[in-house]
C-alpha cells in the first residue's frame, strides 16, 4: 500500500510546516474519511482516503509532471544562493510540491525541461543505461559539414578523453553560420558544446526540443510552464 504521513501530504499541498499542520490536526480541522484525526503522523493512502481540511476536500495527486520552456539566465537546480533557479520561476501553485528538474540544461541553454517530484521516473529518464534520446536545435559558428555528421555518428573524443556514443546530426543550413539538429543518447557536462569544440566549432545557441518521445510545446513562451497532459505523461513512462 502507498501510505504517507498525513502531515507530509498536507505540507506537499502547501498547508504549512509539520508544526503548523500538527496545530491544524490538534484543532480538529483535519478529517480522514469523515473522521476527525488526532495524530498528524497517521499514515493514509492519499489515493484511497478522503482527506478534508476545514471541510475542504483534497484532490490529491501524488506525482506532478511539468514541462517548462526554460529561458536563458536561470539554473537547472532547486536552490542557488546567487542565481535564479527554474523553481523560482514556476507558477506559485507548484512551488510547494518539492519539484526538481529532471537533468540539467546549461544556464544559457533554452527549451524543454521536465520538472517532477517523481524520483523513480527521473531516475529512469536519466539512467545512462537507458540512453533516452535528447534532441536539440543549435546555431553553430562555422560551416557544419557531412564530415561532422560522420564524426558524430562515429563518436568524438571530448577534451577529457571521453569518447561519445554515436549521435545523429542533421544539417538544416550550412554557411559561415550553421543551423543543426542533434540527437544525443547520454548527457555529459556541456556535452553538445564540447562535441562541437572537438570538431573546431562553437555553439552559439542551444535549445532542447525533445526528450524521449516528449516534445517541447512550442506555444509555451520562454519561462512558461504547464503540467503534462495525460497523453504526454504516458510518453515518458
Ligand atoms: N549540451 C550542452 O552543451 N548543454 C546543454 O545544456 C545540454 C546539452
Amino acid at each position: 500500500k502507498d501510505t504517507q504521513r498525513v502531515d507530509k501530504i498536507l505540507s506537499n499541498f502547501g498547508f504549512g510546516t509539520r508544526k503548523e499542520i500538527k496545530q491544524l490536526v490538534k484543532c480538529g480541522a483535519v478529517k480522514v474519511d469523515g473522521i476527525i484525526i488526532k495524530d498528524s503522523g497517521m499514515h493514509v493512502d492519499p489515493k484511497e482516503s478522503l482527506i478534508e481540511v476545514a471541510g475542504e476536500i483534497l484532490k490529491y495527486r501524488q506525482f506532478i509532471y511539468i514541462m517548462m520552456n526554460k529561458p536563458q539566465g536561470v539554473v537547472s537546480a532547486t536552490y542557488d544562493n546567487r542565481l535564479k533557479t527554474v523553481i523560482d520561476i514556476l507558477p506559485d501553485e507548484y512551488k510547494c510540491f518539492n519539484l526538481f528538474p529532471v537533468g540539467r540544461l546549461d544556464i544559457d541553454t533554452e527549451g524543454l525541461l521536465l520538472l517532477t517530484n517523481d524520483g523513480q521516473l527521473a531516475h529512469e529518464l536519466l539512467s545512462p543505461k537507458k540512453h533516452v534520446p535528447k534532441r536539440y536545435y543549435a546555431l553553430i559558428d562555422g560551416n557544419v559539414t557531412t564530415k561532422d555528421v560522420d564524426a558524430f555518428r562515429e563518436g568524438v573524443v571530448l577534451d577529457d578523453g571521453y569518447k561519445t556514443l554515436p549521435s545523429e546530426l542533421f544539417i538544416l543550413k550550412s554557411d559561415t553560420y550553421s543551423e543543426v539538429e542533434i540527437v544525443i543518447h547520454e548527457g555529459k557536462f556541456h556535452q553538445i558544446k564540447r562535441m562541437f569544440e572537438s570538431v573546431g566549432k562553437k555553439v552559439k545557441y542551444l535549445k532542447r526540443i525533445q526528450m524521449g518521445r516528449l516534445k517541447l510545446d512550442e506555444t509555451l513562451k520562454l519561462g512558461e510552464s504547464r503540467e503534462l497532459t495525460e497523453e504526454e505523461a504516458l510518453l515518458i513512462k
